[in-house]
């Protein structure tokens, strides 16, 4: 017989209630929704029991559709049926144009795409919230009651605006999103939980239309993302486009019409995943016939695959490790099927990768952990997540200088604060200038943004302490506070850091401050020394102005002298002479200096008895 169960009295003896979260993987190619029920962590499928829902939405003159129902009119629709919406999300007109072999029709609006379809003008953001709609369904339906909210996955190397646009989508699917999620760190999560292996792992996913690269510590239970590195515009869809072009060439085709080129993209890729299984692939175009094998497919991937390999090693370079020190590669994405890339990671890591978790379903399987975590089911300690500044973020200083105050890789959230100081003498104001960027100087970085500090009490130059914090918060939006310290007086500024900067121009930002690293420090040694000058002569300037009276005919001659060799030096573009001129200028005038310190020691006392100061003292 089941024993009763009493409470005590004041203890409630209602069942902890379970808030319905999820987790979705809002792929380019697909998409797919888990969640963690009874204490297990599931893929959602759809009525015929399929996970996977193809990235695809048609917008046909009847109405919206998503998934294998719009996939079916790729073909016989192509211009309405638009697939790898990911690729547009928070991109501008002439980004998307750039993008290759589209048939759609994309329109300009406000410099953002849009497109021309059956049912009129619709934004990237409008038809990704079709996919994330009937994820929410299929999850509803699923669990069998409203959502609380769920978790969204987007490459990491996502930037602001393409963020937001995800945040945007699921909003107008009504979906209350918990946190996005970096698709390599929810893989880890999946695996890290799993496993409970302790070590650095790496994360290489490549999908249908992005490329991602983590390199993970985990420890104790705690995930932190060591460096990250990919290239939003490298995936399946360009293997794909390898081997439509090779039979574009082959059989000597032309004029083809857009439903055509899509009936032969759809062979190439399935010849494509094929290829992973068998050592060759044919297909049949009317009376054509076209056959590839895995060695001339893999000769066709090379240039591909070599790219993310690249991207790799400098990932390991950027964590400061050796490919030797990863305990695990975990290999995600459904590209990661393909034999060249599994022999290629592997040869680059020196060990067997892991792909033990199904490609397709481990990052919907770690959104849907950590959206049962945030949805408040478990306890807020059980995963740790640490994400990464993917630039680094600094202020202007003197001469068009750039001072770091977080580095790049820097773990996130973070505050730092660092000291900054007036240049002249009875400075009130301070313009406090924002740059993000790998490069010594503002011209090389991206500005994100400017404020004034005003109200700063006059002082001698140098005196003035202002505290500049910079505070990123975990979903690496930055705020910049400034504060002088004895007045109090602050002002600050919310930044969004990455708004507008594409992958190619943060892989461009990352690459030239290798490049030019040497020459970089060259001109701020350069650049440093000329500020310093200028503000040698102004401060004897403003001396003599005010004390010239001091000096005998010749030390003013010897001054001027020195002031003037070095005001004609200062544009040259040797440090070294600039340093020399300027101490020299320093040399001759300590002199000086020092009557002025005399005299107005003399002018405070006038006045004043000498016990006064005593009892200040
Ligand atoms: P995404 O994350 O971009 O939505 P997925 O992880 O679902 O992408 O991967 C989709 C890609 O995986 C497509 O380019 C598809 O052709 C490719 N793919 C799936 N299965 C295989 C296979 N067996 N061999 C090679 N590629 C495959
Ligand atoms: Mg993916």
């Amino acid at each position: 017989m089941a024993l009763l169960q009493i409470s005590e009295p004041g203890q409630s003896t209602a069942p902890h209630r379970h808030n319905l979260a999820c987790g979705i993987d809002l792929g380019t190619t697909n998409s797919l929704v888990a969640s963690v029920m009874s204490g297990e962590t599931k893929l959602l499928p759809d009525t015929n029991g399929d996970s996977m829902l193809p990235s695809v939405v048609h917008c046909g003159i009847n109405g919206m559709s998503a998934g294998v129902e719009a996939l079916a009119f790729a073909t016989s629709d192509p211009v309405n049926t638009i697939s790898s919406i990911k690729r547009f999300m928070g991109i501008s007109f002439n980004e998307a144009q750039s993008i290759k072999n589209l048939p759609y029709d994309l329109v300009d609006q406000d410099g953002g795409a849009v497109f021309k379809t059956a049912m009129g003008e619709l934004s990237a953001i409008e038809i990704s919230a079709r996919i994330l709609s009937s994820l929410k369904r299929r999850a509803e339906d699923a669990l069998g009651d409203e959502l609380k909210g769920a978790v969204i996955t987007v490459p990491a190397y996502f930037n602001d605006a393409q963020r937001q646009s995800t945040k945007d989508a699921a909003k107008l699917a009504g979906i209350n999103v918990l946190r996005l999620l970096n698709e390599p760190t929810a893989a880890a999560i999946a695996y890290g939980l799993e496993s409970k292996e302790e070590g650095i792992h790496a994360v290489y996913d490549l999908g249908g239309g992005t490329f991602d690269i983590s390199i993970l510590s985990f420890n104790r239970g705690v995930f932190e993302v060591l460096s990250t590195g990919g290239d939003s515009s490298l995936g399946g869809d360009d293997f794909d486009n390898l081997i439509f072009e090779d039979c574009v060439k082959s059989l000597n085709l032309k004029d083809l019409s857009a439903s055509q080129i899509q009936v032969i993209r759809q062979l190439s890729k399935s010849a494509k995943e094929r290829l992973s299984v068998s050592d060759s692939a044919e297909f049949k175009l009317v009376d054509q016939h076209y056959k590839i094998t895995q060695s001339q497919f893999e000769v066709l991937s090379e240039q591909l695959v070599k790219r993310t390999i690249q991207i790799t090693k400098r990932a390991l370079r950027d964590a400061e490790i050796n490919a030797s020190d990863v305990k695990e590669v975990i290999m995600v994405g459904g590209s990661t099927r393909m034999n060249i890339i599994r022999e290629r990671a592997s040869d680059v890591f020196g060990k067997p990768v892991l792909c033990s978790i199904n490609p397709d379903e481990v990052v919907a399987k770690g959104a849907a952990i950590q959206a049962n975590i945030l949805a408040g089911n478990k306890s807020k300690d059980d995963v740790l997540l640490l994400d990464v500044l993917p630039l680094s973020l600094g202020l202007e200083t003197m001469g068009g200088l750039v001072e770091k105050v977080i580095h790049r890789n820097t773990t996130i959230p973070i505050t730092r604060a660092q000291e900054f100081t007036t240049y002249k003498d009875g400075q009130t104001g301070m313009g406090i200038h924002v740059y993000q960027g790998e490069r010594e100087l503002t011209k090389d970085c991206r500005s994100l943004g400017r404020f004034e500090l005003k109200g700063i009490p006059p002082m001698v130059a140098g005196r003035a302490r202002i505290l500049v914090e910079f505070q990123v918060d975990a979903d690496g939006l930055l705020s910049v506070s400034a504060q002088e310290e004895s007045s109090g007086v602050k002002s600050e500024i919310e930044i969004k850091p990455s708004f507008g900067l594409s992958n190619k121009g943060m892989e461009k930002m990352l690459k030239d401050s290798v490049v030019f690293a040497q020459e970089d420090i060259v001109l701020r040694q350069l650049q440093e020394q000329r500020v310093d000058a200028t503000r040698t002569i102004e401060a004897i300037d403003a001396a003599l102005e005010a004390d010239q009276s001091l000096l005998d005919e010749e030390m003013l001659a010897s001054i001027k002298g020195a002031r003037q060799s070095l005001f004609l030096l200062v544009d040259s573009e040797d440090a070294a002479i600039i340093k020399e001129a300027t101490l020299e200028l320093e040399n001759v005038s300590a002199k000086f200096v020092e009557m002025r310190m005399n005299k107005s020691i003399m002018s405070a006392m006038k006045g004043h008895r000498i016990d006064e100061f005593n009892e200040q003292l």
